[in-house]
């Protein structure tokens, strides 16, 4: 846990210093990090381009800004923080009155001392984000501004990864990446999407392929489902990955549809992790999740966070750093995608072989396998004889894993584990793979 812990917490730090935007350099550094960690492909997508209801902006390259007095002493520089410069401001190099200026600043009147960070995509203007305090010491009449940065046609980035399943559905996961040195929204969740891709593609069976998207905000979502129209037919779950690296605990913001399998699913692991009070109804705001829960795909995609975004003081400032982000948080939010991934990938339908009366567990080593695993099994797979008669009670062939899971109001991970055992035993088969399930195995809860 330690060891992972350092290495989810050394992406964050790795890609902090670096100013991203919807488009530009600082993106595609990010999209290339992430691609040397996970061999995700990068995607171009040039300006202009219609992307369903939306075009691609252009390419925003900022290189240096400063606001200076007449004297040409620097009082506010983008050098220090990536926040400071508003984002997409076009290049600037002027005399500019102080009421002039004031208009361009965006500060925190109740954070006096953190700078906000604040874009203008589409809005063809200028300006500065500064703390209070550098805003109240402007009071010279006049200051120089100077802002080098192109805005020119080029190109939107965005990043992919896919990793085949046996059944050719696809388990979408997908994270915004185009915020400047904002630790928790999103570095937390690239570092988290990264080692989780690491762990997905050693698994030895993968039953869902899955699709790790590495876009900008609302745009590079747009233009992954201009390209993916058909994404309804073959995304069975996702989850928009946000905020994962704060100390707050694990929430969950249902789908549009509110009761779709990942729904449940999530809700399962959140409420056997003591986080039953974390859950979320579905909002059209937020993230990503309202492109893919739009009407026209409505993909039963929801939202995995810690703290909520707009929910803590840090959110969108120049507190979310280094130290707000947690190692201990990043393992934490890890764990728990890699507890859905197994349900994702175990729950199936069981259908009990000896359904007439209780079969005889004893005669069958089941009482001896309960008592096995004291020593050897994971606490969370640990099963004891009421989840064996809670399945084999369950498995007419209607009900799956998660469905008796959360009528025995027990943890997925013991309810597979009992089912394996069952199945080891010959009183068990899996609905849908029928015969096919028994040889080459369905895939068991993960080994850690
Ligand atoms: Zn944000």
């Amino acid at each position: 846990m330690i060891d992972i812990a350092r290495r989810l917490y050394a992406h964050v730090e790795a890609l902090f210093p670096i100013c991203r935007s919807i488009t530009g350099p600082g993106l595609r550094q990010t999209l290339d990090y992430i691609q040397q960690h996970t061999g995700a492909t990068v995607c171009e997508v040039p300006t202009g381009t219609p992307v369903l209801d939306w075009e691609i902006p252009r390419e925003w390259s900022p290189r240096s800004a400063t606001i200076s007095r007449l004297s040409g002493e620097v009082i506010v520089d983008f050098a220090d923080h990536n926040l400071h410069l508003l984002q997409y401001s076009h290049a600037v190099d002027a005399i500019v009155p102080a009421d002039e200026l004031a208009r361009h600043l965006f500060s925190l009147p109740d954070q006096p001392d953190l700078i906000p960070y604040r874009t203008a995509y589409y809005a063809d203007t200028w300006g500065f984000c500064v703390t209070e305090r550098q805003r109240a010491a402007i009071t010279d009449a006049a200051y120089r501004v100077r802002i080098d940065a192109d805005l020119a046609p080029g190109s939107l980035s965005y990043g992919e990864l896919f990793l085949p399943g046996e059944t050719g559905k696809e388990v979408l996961l997908s994270v915004h990446c185009c915020h400047p040195s904002l630790a928790n929204d999103n570095l937390s969740s690239i570092a988290v999407a990264i080692e989780l891709a690491q762990h997905l593609v050693v698994q030895p069976y993968r039953r869902y392929g899955y699709r790790l998207l590495f876009v900008p905000g609302t745009i590079g979502a747009i233009a992954w489902l201009e390209a993916n129209r058909n994404a309804p037919s073959r995304v069975m779950h996702g989850l928009v990955l946000s905020c994962l690296g704060d100390s707050g605990a694990p929430t969950y913001k249902r789908s549009r549809r509110g009761d779709a399998t990942i729904d449940r699913i999530v809700a399962h692991v959140l409420r056997s992790r003591g986080h039953g009070d974390r859950l979320r109804t579905f909002v059209p705001y937020g993230y990503d999740e309202r492109q893919y829960g739009s009407p026209g795909f409505n993909l039963p995609v929801g939202c995995l966070m810690r703290s909520p975004n707009g929910s803590f003081p840090e959110y969108h400032t120049s507190a979310d750093n280094l130290t707000f982000v947690r190692p201990d948080a990043l393992a934490d939010s890890l764990d728990l995608l890699k507890t859905i991934v197994d349900v994702v990938e175990c729950d199936h339908v069981p259908v009990n072989l000896s359904p007439f009366g209780e079969p005889q567990l004893g005669r069958r080593g089941l009482y001896a396998a309960i008592g096995g695993q004291r020593e050897t099994a994971d606490a969370d797979q640990r099963f004891d004889q009421l989840t064996l008669l809670w399945v084999l009670n369950q498995a007419d062939g209607t009900n799956s894993l998660l469905d008796i899971a959360d009528r025995a109001e027990k943890p997925f991970g013991q309810v597979a584990a009992a089912a394996a055992a069952l199945r080891t035993a010959g009183l068990l088969l899996n609905l849908e793979e029928g015969e096919a399930g028994l040889t080459h195995g369905v895939a068991g809860p993960r080994d850690r």
